[in-house]
């Protein structure tokens, strides 16, 4: 009669690739014959499959990198309110400590050279640029 253990996967294996002889149980036993043609099956199968073409695969290394980098990214978002903290604080000592040698702002001329700029331009021949400036000075 029939032994009550199966072969096990790793016999069923050995003897597919024709390391292991057959038995008595592996030709009578229905369930062994049935996962021994099931596993033929998966061999012919994967033999069958072709190589991954070079596409296929930097499409795939593609994907990798993107995910990567999303994961970077989303890295980032969640720190982006530190790095905005960041950089208020860094801005804010950037104006409370400006540059020694930063140039005054070009608004900021004395009374002396903005009327004597007034007066170049009332008496210059040029009449556009001298009617907005009577016109401020019209009493
Ligand atoms: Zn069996």
């Amino acid at each position: 009669m029939m032994r009550e253990n199966h072969w096990s996967a790793d016999e069923l294996v050995e003897h597919l690739y024709g390391i292991r002889e057959g038995d008595s149980h592996l030709r009578e036993c229905p369930v062994c014959a049935g996962w021994l043609a099931e596993m033929e099956t998966k061999r012919r199968q994967s033999a069958a499959w072709p190589e991954p073409s070079a596409a296929f695969l930097a499409a795939q290394r593609q994907q990798v990198f993107a995910r990567a980098e999303r994961q970077a990214f989303s890295h980032a978002a969640r720190l982006a309110p530190a790095l905005g903290a960041l950089a208020t604080i860094i801005l804010g000592v950037f104006l409370l400590f400006p540059r020694p040698n930063r140039q005054p702002p070009s608004g900021r001329i004395s009374d002396a050279q903005l009327f004597a700029e007034i007066n170049a331009l009332i008496e210059s021949p040029e009449p556009r640029a001298v009617a907005p400036i009577r016109n401020l000075f019209q009493e």
